[in-house]
This record gives structure tokens, sequence and C-alpha cells, in this order.
């Protein structure tokens, strides 16, 4: 089943696969609506109980709960996790690009997710599918990485890798959109819009084997990454055992697995758009912040927009 968010927190599923349409099931879901959309979490942890139902729900739904995804405005598919756990550097050709003649952090000693640990992105970065990407830093470097995201289903703490995609939702697409610098990630990554999600959740019964799974980002059309997270250094088993041993996860929880080789800058115009079969394609805009940091904060805060 795939679980649709859209306008002001109205909840929809789409049961075939049909691209072009959703069922409005919001009425059918206890405590739905209103902000904020807490809700989501808790049917995120209901989902293998009113899963079913609203599905059937959904495919006996008369043509006045249809709704053509085109007219609506999507937002995430878990739009108030407790956190967005993220795994730094878990793809190894993605640390060879950063550290390559002419890379991001050229001749840097770059390491993975096994020296690093994992990191916290602001929930608040979440947009959906349509939304826009302000760049804060209008001269510095901002690039996206294409990841999948996993989505907790229950509360988990401590939970060993064989035990661990039995905590898992299901799965949903994620840019991790990058300020590159010196400053720590979770200021580089949080940014409002830096953590687009979706277009939807698919449930995790629904992917086959989330080992093999390829997907795709294109920069105004061109394809920039083109990965697989069978090149993952940490699998989704391994990393959320280790999320839980970190922090206790909660339903609705994201983690974001880490992104494959091709990682590039975006400037304002540009239209980044992932695909992730199963999923679909989640697209943004890139646009220019109205006001630069000393135009906000004065003249101290210049070295954040020159560094
Ligand atoms: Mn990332």
């Amino acid at each position: 089943m795939r679980l649709w968010v859209f306008d002001e927190w109205r909840i929809g599923v789409s049961v075939d696969d049909d691209p072009e349409w959703l069922v409005d099931v919001t009425e059918m879901v206890p405590g739905a609506g209103g902000w904020p959309p807490v809700h989501l979490n808790a049917l995120v942890a209901d989902l293998p109980q009113i899963g079913p139902v609203l599905a059937r729900q959904a495919r006996a739904a008369g043509p006045d709960r249809r709704r053509r995804l085109a007219d609506l405005q999507l937002l995430p598919p878990v739009p108030w996790p407790s956190k967005i756990v993220a795994a730094p550097v878990n793809y190894g050709q993605h640390r060879d690009e950063l550290s390559a003649t002419g890379g991001v952090y050229a001749g840097q000693d770059i390491k993975t997710v096994l020296d690093y640990g994992l990191f916290l992105k602001a929930p608040s970065s979440l947009i959906g599918h349509g939304g826009t990407v302000q760049l804060p830093f209008g001269n510095r470097r901002t690039d996206h990485e294409a990841e999948i995201a996993v989505v907790i289903g229950r509360t988990a703490r401590n939970v060993r890798p064989q035990d661990a995609m039995a905590c898992v939702a299901g799965f949903s697409g994620l840019i991790d959109f990058t300020v590159r610098g010196s400053e720590d990630r979770p200021f580089r990554k949080s940014f409002d819009g830096f953590t687009p999600m979706g277009p939807c959740l698919v449930t995790a019964d629904e992917v086959a084997d989330p080992g093999h799974w390829r997907f795709s980002l294109t920069v105004n059309g061109a394809v920039r990454q083109d990965g697989s997270t069978e090149r993952m250094i940490l699998d989704f088993a391994h990393l959320v055992s280790l999320a839980s041993y970190h922090t206790t996860l909660y339903a609705g929880d994201i983690i974001a697995s880490g992104t494959p080789e091709g990682i590039g800058p975006v400037e304002p115009g540009d239209r980044v758009e992932l695909a992730v079969p199963g999923v679909g394609r989640l697209a943004v805009r890139v646009e220019a912040a109205p006001a630069s940091p000393t135009e906000v904060m004065g003249d101290w805060a210049a070295p954040f927009q020159n560094r």
C-alpha cells in the first residue's frame, strides 16, 4: 500500500498501480486533522491493523473520494517525526568521490559511517513533492544527496540487526540537501526545505528486496546519481539497529540511509527529481534565499556566506 499526505494533513491511499489518483481516507483515520500532524505517527504505528482496513475501504470508495494527484499539494508522508536520523558516508564510492582530486573535500581523509556514527537533521527541514528549497548561502556550494528513507513503525530500543526490519513500517524517497563546508552536519543539513521526502510512503510488505533497490536523481532532466542499496556499507537492518542503540526510535521516525556517488551542486532555478521505483518521483525546485546572512543578522555573520 502507498500512503500519501496532502493539503491540510489529509491522508490518501493508493492500492493499485494507478499513478494518477489516490483515495482520500482522512475520515476513516482516528484523530486525523489539525496541527501538529502527530496523528500520522499514530497511523504509521497502527498500519499493520488499520492498513488493510483502509485499503479495503479505498477499493470500495466511490468517485467522490478519488483525488487526482496533480491537483494536490503533497506533503511528507510522516511530517512530524521525533527525529530524522541520518547516515554520513554510507556508500564507499561516495566516500571516494568526496576525497578525489577535484572532489568537494579533495585530499582530505574521508571516513565512513563506521567512523562518524550517525547524525540528526531537524524535522522542520522536511518538505514534500513540489516544494521549494531555498539556498541559504548564495555563493556557497549546496549539494543534492539522493537517499532512501526508512520509516520506523514501532518503538524500538537496542534492536538486533536480525530483528530490525520488523520495526520498519515502510520506505520513501529522500533528498539530503547539504551545504558544503566546515560547520557540523546538523547545521549544514537542517535548513528549511533541506529534506524533501516522498512522494509517498510505500509499506515494507510491498518492497520485495530492499537490499537491491536501484534509484536515481536528475537535475533539470540530466542524470546525476544512479545507485543501488546493495552498495551500502551498513544495510537497512544494521542502520536501524545502530540508530536504536543510539536513541529510542518511535513510530514515524525517519532514517536517511546515505547517498551513492554522483552528488553535485544545485543552483537557483534548478529542478531536482528523485525517482525511487515503487515510491514514485519526488521533485523540488531550487531558489535563492530571500535574504543573506548579513542582511538578516548583520556584518558579524559575513563568514557564513563567504567560507
Ligand atoms: Mn546524506
